[in-house]
């Protein structure tokens, strides 16, 4: 609802919204309707002020009255109707407010001439001056404040010349002048009521698709907040990888798909080297420093269907889909040593920083992730007690370096 303290507020007498910005907004919206409508209403009233003619033929014959109505009716009917082409063509609600109101004054001003010419029809033309002011207000579209004034033009012009014109006595006058009062007074108020009713509906429009945009908002906030949530729950922080707890999951469909499909499926654990001294030696932040960069290279030698995830502390564990144990060990090697290879902020020269990886592949039928897991882990203390910097396999014979 349009109410007090809202943009959208209607001023009560104008019909119009208060704050001029909205108004124009309102305007401009339903300018192409208005162009349309005014060029029909134009079309509609000049014919019927145009048929008029016949009457006039009717009361006055061929006289010099009647060729000075016929003159007029045609200089009026053209003017309006170009005004019409130029509403259709130039006629912006907004700014050309003026143009609308033309035809208005001009067709008030052929009506007002009509009257000294056939003064004795007078009471024919009170009608008709009814009928054109509700026209004004109800027919032609146009503003309240433009109508009013052209319509009170028409009012006291018409007034006037048949005061001088057909020389009424008071009585007359006062009923001639209530009846013009009473025609303003309908057709103002309801004009006003269409008005208002108009711009609330639009009101009405804009604050819902406020209130959508505003919503649709608020669902996007929420989505990435929740897309956030989501990262924080299954991403490790450091490094990025998959927290302990998401590897697991993702890890144990990969090793039920591997049974369900019957193809091998291999699992890393791999651990950082002395990585206790790295820490003791250059600061705990360069060992973070290390760790990404290892989570990085991991994260560029596998293939994207390889599941990694950050164990906890200085190790990675790698489930490999599609994966026997033999492909493992060159996959596992070529990671150990595209690792070593890494120049880490120049601490490397003194010792190359190093990882010690166990291997072991899920048996046919097996299903327990985590005895698969510890299989890894005894390869990787073997390696581990074997020197570091190796490669190892679960239950086979160790990669030697
Ligand atoms: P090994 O070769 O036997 O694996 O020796 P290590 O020194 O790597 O093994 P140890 O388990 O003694 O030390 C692991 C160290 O890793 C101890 C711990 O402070 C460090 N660490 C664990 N998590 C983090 C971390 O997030 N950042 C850093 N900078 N250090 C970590
Ligand atoms: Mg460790
Ligand atoms: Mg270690």
């Amino acid at each position: 609802m349009a109410t007090r303290r809202t943009p959208y507020r209607v001023h009560r007498v104008t019909g119009q919204f208060c704050e001029r910005g909205r108004e124009w907004m309102y305007r401009r919206t339903i300018r192409s309707r208005v162009r349309l409508e005014s060029r029909l209403a134009l079309s509609l009233a000049t014919t019927i002020f145009a048929v008029f003619a016949v009457s006039d033929y009717n009361y006055l014959g061929l006289t010099r009255e009647f060729y000075l109505l016929i003159a007029m009716r045609i200089l009026v009917v053209s003017f309006c109707l170009f005004l019409a082409f130029a509403i259709g063509r130039w006629g912006g609600y907004a700014r050309n407010v003026w143009l609308h109101a033309l035809p208005l004054w001009v067709l008030a001003t052929g009506i007002i001439l009509i009257v000294p010419l056939r003064p004795e029809t007078l009471s024919t033309q009170m009608v008709a001056v009814v009928v054109a002011i509700m026209a004004f207000y109800l027919l032609i579209p146009n503003l309240l404040t433009v109508v009013t004034a052209a319509s009170f033009y028409l009012s006291i012009g018409f007034l006037t010349t048949a005061t001088l014109a057909a020389a009424l006595d008071p009585v007359e006058i006062l009923r001639l002048a209530l009846l013009l009062i009473m025609a303003n007074l309908v057709g103002f108020f309801a004009l006003l009521r269409v008005e208002s009713l108009q711009r609330q509906q639009f009101a009405l429009l804009h604050q819902e698709r406020d209130h959508n945009r505003r919503l649709l908002r608020e669902v996007a906030h929420r989505q990435s907040l929740e897309a956030q949530l989501r990262g924080l729950a299954e991403r490790d922080a450091l490094t990025g990888l998959n927290n302990r707890r998401h590897f697991m999951k993702r890890a144990q469909a990969l090793l039920e798909r591997s049974q369900s499909d019957k193809t091998p499926l291999s699992l890393f654990m791999i651990d950082v080297d002395h990585f206790k001294t790295v820490n003791d030696t250059w600061g705990h932040s360069h060992g973070d420093r290390v760790l990404t960069e290892i989570a990085t290279a991991c994260r560029e030698s596998l293939r994207p269907k390889d599941v990694i995830g950050r164990f906890g502390g200085e190790e990675f564990v790698v489930a490999l889909p599609d994966t026997c144990l033999d492909e493992a060990r060159g996959v596992a090697e070529r990671l150990r040593q595209t690792i070593a290879a890494l120049s880490l902020e120049d601490t490397t020269h003194e010792r190359p920083q190093t990882v010690t990886i166990g291997i072991a592949e899920a048996h046919a039928e097996e299903t327990d992730l985590e005895a698969l897991i510890k299989r890894a882990d005894q390869a990787l203390y073997v390696g581990k007690r074997a020197g570091r910097n190796r490669v190892e396999l679960a239950c086979k014979a160790s990669a030697q370096h």
